[in-house]
């Protein structure tokens, strides 16, 4: 058995609770394909599966999903002329027989898991995925940028595309902007012609938001911002509202929507219930919805977006992979502008 480089964490706990191992390398069986690991993108979910703060995880396994590389070897029944191709990984494995797959939907599978959550994630040097799970990248789009194809850029078009169906001409409010959700929502929404009206809580992210492509920048440290919202938009309200906090400011974003408005939750950054008020519900005919992984036409998008350049990631910082406790100390400091990826050993 050959051998590679992972990091595993033995049970739950704080950030330094991660162990460089060496472990089995896998070996592509019939279907699948051996992809060897560029970077890997630490996700806030990954942060909340290490701390034990996602329900049925175990410790012990290997996180990541999102993952760029380079196909290394394929089983029997896969051309061969794959190898060698640059790939990110489609984040769910999926039956591709229940309802939902046959329905396009794979991010639905309910006989499904995302990588990582019961290891075999992006936190190695390799991981061995069925072959369908492959999605090649645009020659034009470097490696380091295609791990944030899937989750965030991917999972910005499910929410503001596939879920709240946003279009040219809406306004969209942007909470958590500065984080790595919203540095990209930003990108996207102006990418489609929408108007982004970006609220975060650190005014030293201010910069990176305006970068992105914000209209307009909302510095918000008491949490109490639709007083604001409701005057830049002429008291319309917004259109969409891409929640990527909730806790502290699902209340005021219900309150700065227009009639009918769509209310995407993605965040869940204190894991935690909210209250909600049904007047403000009902009165404005408000749809609130949840999202999450991305399709594979979403990140295909993704692709796309970042080979024209109208989405740029933005990497905060790229660590060696032995320094994953580093990358998820600084993903808790919420100091991050955009994604951490872990890269080289
Ligand atoms: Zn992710
Ligand atoms: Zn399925």
């Amino acid at each position: 058995m050959t051998l590679m480089n992972a990091v595993v964490f033995p049970a739950f706990g704080p950030p330094d609770v991660f162990r460089a191992v060496r472990v089995d390398r896998p070996e592509p069986g019939p279907g699948e394909a051996l992809v060897r690991i560029h970077a890997a993108g630490i996700c806030y979910h990954d942060v909340l599966s290490r701390a034990g703060r996602i329900p049925r995880d175990r410790p012990g396994q290997i996180l990541g999903h999102e993952i760029s590389g380079v196909v290394e070897a394929v089983g029997v029944d896969v051309p061969a002329g794959r190898v060698g191709e640059r790939v990110v990984i489609y984040q769910r494995l999926y039956c591709g027989r229940c309802a939902n797959c046959l329905a396009g939907r794979q991010d639905l599978c309910r006989n499904s898991r995302v990588l990582g959550e019961q290891g075999g994630g992006g936190y190695a040097e390799y991981c061995c995925v069925p072959e369908r799970n492959l999605i090649t990248v645009p020659d034009v789009v470097d490696l380091d940028s295609a791990a944030l194809a899937v989750c965030p850029v991917g999972t910005s078009i499910r929410a503001l595309v596939g879920v709240a169906e946003g279009k040219a001409g809406d306004t969209v409010l942007v909470t958590g902007a500065g984080g790595g959700l919203g540095l990209h929502q930003i990108q996207l929404a102006r990418a489609l012609h929408m108007r982004v009206i970006a609220v975060t809580s650190s005014p030293e992210k201010v910069e990176a938001i305006r970068a992105a492509g914000a209209h307009e920048v909302v510095v918000s440290t008491d949490g109490a911002f639709s007083a604001e919202v409701w005057r830049l938009t002429g008291k319309e309200g917004v259109n969409v509202v891409l929640e990527n906090v909730v806790s502290t400011t699902l209340g005021e974003s219900l309150r700065s929507c227009a009639a009918r408005a769509a209310v995407v939750i993605l965040g869940n950054v204190e894991a935690r219930p909210v209250s909600l008020d049904p007047g403000l519900v009902i009165g404005r005919r408000l749809r609130i919805c949840g999202s999450g992984n991305a399709t594979y036409g979403d990140v295909r998008l993704a692709l796309h977006l970042m080979a024209t350049g109208a989405v740029k990631p933005f990497i905060h910082a790229a660590l060696p992979f032995r320094d994953v406790g580093e990358g998820h100390r600084l993903m808790e400091s919420r100091k991050t502008i955009g994604r951490v990826l872990l890269k080289g050993w």
